[in-house]
C-alpha cells in the first residue's frame, strides 16, 4: 500500500478560490483563521494524518476491531495510541466550538481536516465523526446541566459519542423504531431495547462512550412524531462528574462486513438486566427526529466526505502504481521497448477521470461547507438565509453524489492495478471495500434522492432550485474571457439548460401529484445535478487558474486548467445523457415482474 500525503496545492486552491476563506475568516469569532494561518495549520494537520493515521489503515483492515470474551470491544493494535495523539495534538477539537474548549476553526477547515483523517484512515475517522454529530447535537438541544457534564469531554475527544438510530425493523424508516424509553421520577428514563449496526458503538480508546439514542415514551404517537432523544452513557457518571458504574446495555455482537474491518459495528441491548440503560432526554419530548437532524445534515456532509477522501487516496495509490509498472509498448514501437503503463492513453483517461472528478468533489464540499459557515456565523439575515437554503439543497447531492463516485473512482483505481489490483497487497482492494457503505449509511442514496426531489426542488415553490441553477450561468460570461475554455463553456451551457429542464419536468409531476413518476427519476436526477454542480465549480476553478499570475506555480495552474477542462468536456457531457431517464416516468418500472 502507498502512503497518503494530502494534495494541499489542490486543498488550499480549493479553499481560496472556489471557495471563499477569506470572506469566512472574516465572520465574527472566525478571524484567527486568515487563510496564512489556516495553510500553516493544514500542513501540520497533513503532516499528522499521513504519519501517524495512514500506516494504521492496512493493519487495521487486516485485524479488525474485536469483542473480547469480557464483552468489550479491542480495536486493533496501535489504535489507542494513536487516537491518544489525536486527542493530545488538539485535532479532535480542532474545529469545535471554542467556548466548549475547541479550536473554533470554521467549519470549512474542519471538513478539510476531516477529508485528511478520511483519506488517511476511513474507518478510523467514523469514531470522531459521530462524536462530532453528538456534540451538536448537545451544543443546540442540551440542557445546561448535560452540556455541563458532558461538552466539554466529547469537544476534546477524551468521551467518544454515537448515534443509535437503526433497529431490526426501522432501517431508512426510522419512524418504525420500537425502543422503549420510560420515565423515572428522579427526571431520568430507563431504556430498553435493541439497536443494530452502531458504528463504534463500543471501544477501548475512551473513558466513555456517550450515545444518543432515539426511543418512544410509554404515549408517543406512531411513526417519527412518537420519537425522543436520549443521552445514554457508557459509565453513568458519579456525583465527581466522572464515569461510575456500568450502564445497563451490553454489546451483543459485532458485524463482519465487507470493509471498514476497524471500525466496530455493534448491535447494542439496552436494559438487558432488566432495570433498564439511565437515559437522559435530549431537548423536548417527541422532538427526536428533528434534533437527529441536526446531527444528520453535518453527519450526511461527513459521509459525502468519505467520497472525496477515498478516491483521493485511490488516485493517488493509482498514480504510482502506473508510474512503476512496465507493461505493453506504443503501437509500433519495437518488442524491447516497454513503457511503465502510464504512458498508454486509456490508462492516462482512467487517471484523469480519478483527478477530475476528485477535485470536482473536492469543489462541491469545500463550497457547501462555506455556506454552512455563513448560515450560523453572517452577520445578515439575507446572507444567512441564501446559505441556508443552499445547504439544504446540496446536502442530499453532496452525499449521494460524492460516495457512488467514491465507489467508482475506488473501483477504476483496482482497474489501474489490473491483476495486483484485485489482490489485497496493493491496498487497492480495500479501498473499494471500505468506500461501499458510504452510499448505504446516513439515509442511502436513494432516500438522498427521494429527499432532493420531494422536499429540496419544491423549496420556496422551486425558487431556491431554480435561482441556484441560473446562478450557475454567470462564470459563462467570465469563460468567455479565455479562449481555451470555448469548449468547456459550450458543454456547461448545455449541461446547465439540461438541467433546468429536467428540474421544470420534475416539478411538474409533483404539481399534479404524479409522485411515483418523479421517484421513478430521483437517482439519475441527483447524478445530473451533481455532474453539473461538478461542471461549475470546475469552470470557476479553471477561470481563477487563467486569472493566476503566469509565474505562480504555473505546472500546478496549468495542470488546474487541463484538469477543469477534461472534466468539462469529457465527463460533463454525461449528464444530458441522463434527461431520458429521468424523464422516463413509472410506467415500466410498475409492469415488470419480478
Ligand atoms: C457498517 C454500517 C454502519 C452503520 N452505522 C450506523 C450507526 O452508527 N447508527 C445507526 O443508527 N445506523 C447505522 N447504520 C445503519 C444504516 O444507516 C442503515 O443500514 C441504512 O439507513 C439503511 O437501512 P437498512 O439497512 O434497514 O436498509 P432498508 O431500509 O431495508 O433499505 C433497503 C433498500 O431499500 C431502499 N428503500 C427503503 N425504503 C425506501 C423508500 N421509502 N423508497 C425508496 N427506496 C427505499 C433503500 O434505499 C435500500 O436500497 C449502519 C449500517 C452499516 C451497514
Amino acid at each position: 500500500m502507498a502512503g497518503f500525503a494530502p494534495r494541499l496545492d489542490d486543498i488550499n486552491f480549493t479553499l481560496n478560490h472556489v471557495a471563499d476563506l477569506e470572506q469566512v475568516s472574516k465572520l465574527n469569532g472566525y478571524q484567527h483563521a486568515d487563510p496564512d494561518t489556516v495553510a500553516t495549520i493544514l500542513e501540520e494537520a497533513g503532516r499528522f494524518f499521513s504519519e501517524v493515521m495512514a500506516p494504521l489503515n492496512q493493519t487495521g483492515d487486516q485485524q479488525g476491531s474485536r469483542l473480547g470474551d469480557d464483552g468489550e470491544v479491542k480495536t486493533p493494535k496501535g489504535f489507542k495510541e494513536a487516537y491518544d495523539k489525536f486527542v493530545e495534538s488538539g485535532w479532535a477539537a480542532a474545529h469545535m466550538p471554542a467556548e466548549w474548549g475547541g479550536g473554533g476553526l470554521p467549519y470549512l477547515v474542519g471538513v478539510v481536516i476531516e477529508e485528511m483523517f478520511k483519506s488517511a484512515n476511513l474507518a478510523f475517522s467514523l469514531a470522531p465523526l459521530l462524536t462530532h454529530g453528538a456534540v451538536e447535537a448537545l451544543v443546540r438541544h442540551g440542557s445546561e446541566e448535560i452540556k455541563k457534564d458532558y461538552l466539554e469531554k466529547l469537544v476534546t475527544g477524551e468521551w467518544a459519542g454515537t448515534m443509535n438510530l437503526t433497529e431490526p425493523e426501522a432501517g431508512s424508516d426510522v419512524g418504525a423504531l420500537r425502543t422503549k424509553a420510560v420515565p423515572q421520577e428522579d427526571g431520568t428514563y430507563r431504556l430498553f431495547g435493541t439497536k443494530i449496526f452502531i458504528t463504534w458503538g463500543d471501544q477501548d480508546l475512551t473513558d466513555n462512550i456517550i450515545h444518543t439514542v432515539l426511543a418512544r415514551t410509554p404515549d408517543a404517537p406512531p411513526g417519527t412524531r412518537g420519537i425522543s432523544m436520549f443521552l445514554v452513557p457508557k459509565y453513568v457518571l458519579d456525583e465527581n462528574g466522572e464515569p461510575g458504574r456500568r450502564n445497563d446495555y451490553k454489546v451483543v455482537s459485532l458485524e463482519h462486513k465487507l470493509g471498514i474491518h476497524a471500525s466496530p459495528t455493534c448491535v447494542l441491548s439496552f436494559g438487558d438486566s432488566g432495570e433498564g440503560a439511565v437515559g437522559y432526554l435530549i431537548g423536548e419530548e417527541l422532538a427526536g427526529m428533528r434534533h437527529m437532524f441536526t446531527m444528520m445534515n453535518a453527519a450526511r456532509v461527513g459521509v459525502g466526505m468519505e467520497g472525496l477522501a477515498i478516491s483521493e487516496r485511490a488516485y493517488q495509490q493509482a498514480v504510482t502504481y502506473a508510474k512503476e509498472r512496465v507493461q505493453g509498448r506504443p503501437i509500433g514501437a519495437e518488442p524491447t521497448e516497454s513503457v511503465a503503463i502510464i504512458e498508454h492513453p486509456d490508462v492516462r483517461r482512467m487517471l484523469l477521470t480519478m483527478r477530475a472528478y476528485t477535485e470536482a468533489m473536492r469543489c462541491l464540499l469545500y463550497f457547501t461547507a462555506q455556506e454552512a459557515d455563513f448560515a450560523t456565523h453572517d452577520e445578515t439575515e439575507e446572507r444567512r438565509k441564501l446559505a441556508e437554503d443552499r445547504l439544504a439543497l446540496l446536502t442530499p447531492i453532496v452525499k449521494a453524489w460524492s460516495t457512488d463516485l467514491g465507489v467508482e473512482m475506488a473501483s477504476l483505481g483496482i482497474q489501474v492495478h489490473g491483476g495486483m489490483g484485485y489482490v489485497e497487497e496493493t491496498g487497492a482492494a480495500q479501498y473499494l471495500r471500505d468506500s461501499r457503505i458510504a452510499p448505504i449509511y446516513e439515509g442511502t442514496n436513494g432516500i438522498q434522492a427521494i429527499d432532493l426531489v420531494m422536499r429540496k426542488l419544491p423549496l420556496e415553490g422551486g425558487e431556491v432550485a431554480r435561482e441556484f441553477i441560473t446562478g450557475m450561468t454567470t462564470v459563462l460570461e467570465e469563460m468567455n474571457d479565455f479562449e481555451e475554455l470555448g469548449e468547456s463553456r459550450d458543454q456547461l451551457t448545455t449541461a446547465i439548460q439540461g438541467l433546468a429542464e429536467t428540474s421544470t419536468w420534475l416539478g411538474e409531476r409533483l404539481a399534479v401529484g404524479d409522485y411515483d413518476s418523479a421517484l421513478a427519476g430521483a437517482t439519475p436526477f441527483l447524478r445530473q445535478f451533481g455532474t453539473v454542480i461538478g461542471g461549475w465549480l470546475m469552470a470557476r476553478s479553471a477561470v481563477a487558474a487563467k486569472r493566476e499570475p503566469a509565474d505562480a506555480h504555473p505546472s500546478f495552474l496549468s495542470d488546474k486548467v487541463n484538469t477543469a477542462r477534461f472534466y468539462n468536456e469529457h465527463l460533463l457531457p454525461q449528464a444530458n445523457g441522463l434527461i431520458a431517464t429521468v424523464e422516463g416516468g413509472n410506467d415500466l418500472l410498475e409492469e415488470a415482474s419480478f
